[in-house]
């Protein structure tokens, strides 16, 4: 950096503190069911999930008056709280310079395909409310002297788009939205897992009623049982980081695709997921993206006996062409089947991910510059593909080793590690290929309303992104759809103010869950639930990842299939107090992975081809990678066809039926250059902008 930075700030931007609680919510009723005492919470509007996007979705209630109760597992557990990179990202439309022009970054954000239109619309033109309230709570987002928000370019961002207020924006936003949500006195049940919806009504009648919650710190029955009733449920649970072994989100997140699926609510784009490279969650979970690999650090693995090889210099043919790829991973940081070709920038995932096939481990050494391809130079800054020369220059990191060009780069990326007692200044960086992101997920519309009535989703949750997405356009969907199911139930509460009821389901569907406690805890004949786990993610992981054999998707699929029969067969077994909401959170994980491997399965049976983070590799596979070493055959993938683009894959779970999948067109979205003001102020006014 052209400014050295004092080690408070460094410390500042790094280290964020979180509160350590926030108010309870009181509670003035309970109901007997078989015996039992379960506590009932009523409020006009519930979010499940304190993570950035459910703390924006209830902030923005309170402020629209709004009485809403928050639902969490853990104050402030989560993806983000817990996760970030070298600076990590957030999407908005430029404020800089010549400024933006929201078609045209609409049209970015879709660029990958199955992303409808007026979801990609509504993210560009909400962008710039979402992060100037984030600005306005005290994000730390940095300006120039004019007040212009600084910008780069990120990963699927050919404008530069990005921005970040370091390595941990999203704890940040975490930190200033619950900050605000004490001012507003939001309350808060914490230790509490969203166990299943409640829903009232039946066929075209059938809508949210509230949700059936465990809740730990309850002890008025054994099992914390407790209910929430409210017709306007918002889901913000984040993303399934337990579904696969190789996993760069912080351990214990779960999400609750599996109840979502469980309440028979349209789940879409499960088959798009970003994976990219990132230090392990055995260790630390981080990803390795941006400065981290621009400064271009040595790659290499180890095996058993500690012997070190060059890997890479078998796959790229120059020193050159190798150590500009480990830059280009900067900016290009998840992997693209397509980018294996032509020595690209993935080709360097591919190789990761064979090196940890032979059971070495893969290290990022910051101490050593890359070392040459046999029969090639060595290392030479002059020495480098043009795009990458003139990045270094001109950032002003010309210094000879990979740690000197980080401290000047971004020293808060080295801050980081130390914190987590990894001194990369020191020592290498164990790390591999990682599940990070789920694109897809709860189908919404525009204000984020899923397939069931009264019940929204926001976040990580929801399936707004289509095949890729730029970097830091997930933390923006969070925010945008935050803020517009507020605006949505607010309309709706304004239309018909918010009387209390009690749904006539209540009872059966406490019974339900009460049953299904008394079967599972102490149950003898249950599957333990770290096997559950270990088999969910070794298949998920092993059959279903970024390299993808065609050939192992139907096999896999029935293996998911025929453990979910197991599980209803017998059960699981949960022998702790403790474990009763990794009990249900891993059982509704077998059945995320069905429907997963269901998608998959259909849109290989449609002709798919590789597309987004997922390489479909096939003996008659049109393109294949090729290495120093020759071509890599084994590697042979399917091309994605166009047609797959413009429609998304829809999966809904029925108890009798299975997993039924279907597709539908993208929405497209009207010519907004046709709104203007006199013709459309009265929808404003009157509300008719909200259906
Ligand atoms: C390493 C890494 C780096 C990333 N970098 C970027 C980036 O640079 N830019 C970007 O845009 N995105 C990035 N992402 C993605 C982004 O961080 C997440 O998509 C986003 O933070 C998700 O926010 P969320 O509020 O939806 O979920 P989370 O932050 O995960 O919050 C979920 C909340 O729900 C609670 N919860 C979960 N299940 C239940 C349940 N059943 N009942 C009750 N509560 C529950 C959790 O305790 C938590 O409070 C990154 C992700 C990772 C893993």
């Amino acid at each position: 950096m052209a400014t050295p930075i004092p080690q408070h700030i460094l410390d500042e931007l790094t280290d964020v503190h979180l509160p350590r609680e926030m108010a309870p919510p009181p509670l003035n009723e309970h109901l007997e069911i078989d015996g039992i005492r379960v506590p009932v919470y009523r409020y006009p509007a519930v979010v499940l999930g304190s993570g950035a996007a459910g703390l924006r979705a209830a902030v923005e209630l309170k402020r629209r008056g709004v009485d809403v109760l928050v639902v969490t597992r853990k104050l402030f557990w989560g993806t983000s709280a817990f996760s970030g990179s070298d600076k990590q990202t957030l999407h908005t439309a430029c404020t800089k310079h010549r400024g933006d022009d929201f078609t045209k970054m609409a049209q970015a954000l879709g660029g990958g395909g199955a992303m409808d239109a007026d979801i990609a619309y509504v993210e560009a033109v909400g962008s710039i409310g979402a992060f100037a309230g984030l600005k306005y709570l005290g994000l730390p987002l940095p300006e120039d002297r004019f007040g212009a928000v600084l910008r780069y370019q990120t990963d699927h961002d050919e404008f530069g788009r990005a921005t970040s207020c370091g390595p941990r924006t999203s704890r940040l936003m975490v930190k200033v939205l619950s900050e605000e949500a004490t001012r507003l006195n939001i309350p808060f049940l914490d230790h509490t897992t969203g166990m299943s919806l409640l829903k009232s009504g039946s066929g075209q009648g059938e809508k949210a009623a509230g949700l059936v919650l465990l809740n730990r710190t309850n002890h008025d029955n054994p099992y914390g049982l407790s209910v929430v009733l409210s017709p306007y449920i918002v889901l913000a649970t984040g993303g399934p980081g337990e579904l696969f072994r190789d996993s760069v989100y912080p351990k214990n997140c779960f999400g609750s695709l599996g109840l979502a699926l469980e309440a028979g609510l349209e789940l879409t784009n499960l088959t798009e997921h970003q994976f990219g490279i990132g230090t392990r969650r055995t260790e630390f979970p981080w990803n390795l993206s941006g400065t981290y690999v621009q400064v271009m650090p040595y790659v290499y693995s180890t095996d058993a006996d500690g012997t070190e090889y060059n890997f890479l210099a078998d796959y790229y043919r120059t020193t050159q062409e190798l150590a500009s790829n480990v830059f280009r991973k900067g900016y290009q940081w998840p992997f693209h089947a397509t980018r294996t070709l032509n020595y690209g920038s993935s080709l360097v995932d591919l190789a990761i991910y064979r090196e940890t096939r032979k059971g070495r481990t893969v290290w990022l050494d910051f101490l050593r510059n890359p070392q040459p391809v046999p029969g090639d130079h060595p290392f030479d800054l002059a020495r480098l593909d043009a795009d990458v020369r003139a990045y270094l220059e001109n950032n002003g990191a010309l210094q000879a080793t990979p740690i000197e060009r980080l401290k000047c780069m971004n020293p808060l990326a080295i801050e980081l590690y130390k914190q987590y007692r990894k001194d990369i200044t020191r020592e290498p960086l164990p790390f591999n290929v990682n599940h990070q992101h789920m694109n897809g997920g709860i189908d919404v519309d525009i204000f984020a309303r899923s397939s069931l009535p009264g019940c929204y989703a926001v976040g990580e949750i929801a399936g707004t992104h289509g095949v890729t997405r730029p970097g830091g356009a997930a933390l923006n969907a969070g925010q945008v759809f935050g803020q517009r199911c507020a605006a949505h139930i607010h309309s709706q509460l304004k239309r018909k103010p918010w009387a209390s009821e009690t749904p006539d389901t209540l009872e059966r569907t406490l019974q339900k869950a009460l049953a299904w406690l008394n079967r599972n805890v102490g149950n003898p004949r249950g599957i333990a639930l770290d096997d559950l786990a270990s088999e969910i993610q070794n298949r998920m992981s092993d059959h279903a990842g970024f390299v993808c054999h065609v050939g192992e998707i139907p096999a896999a699929l029935d293996a998911a299939r025929e453990l979910n029969r197991r599980i209803a067969r017998e059960g699981v077994c949960i022998n702790e107090p403790r474990k009763l909401s990794e009990g249900i959170l891993r059982v509704q994980t077998a059945l995320l992975s069905e429907a997963v491997l269901a998608a998959l399965d259909h849109y290989v049976r449609q002709g798919g081809g590789s597309r987004g983070a997922r390489m479909l590799c096939a003996e008659q596979g049109s393109q294949a990678p090729e290495s120093r070493l020759g071509i890599l055959n084994g590697y042979r993938f399917l091309a994605e066809k166009d047609t797959h683009k413009q429609e998304k894959i829809l999966v809904r779970y029925d108890p009798e039926q299975g997993m039924r999948i279907s597709t539908r067109p993208l929405r497209s979205i009207e010519d907004t250059g046709t709104i203007y003001f006199e013709k459309n102020w009265g929808a404003y006014l009157t509300g008719d902008i909200y259906p």
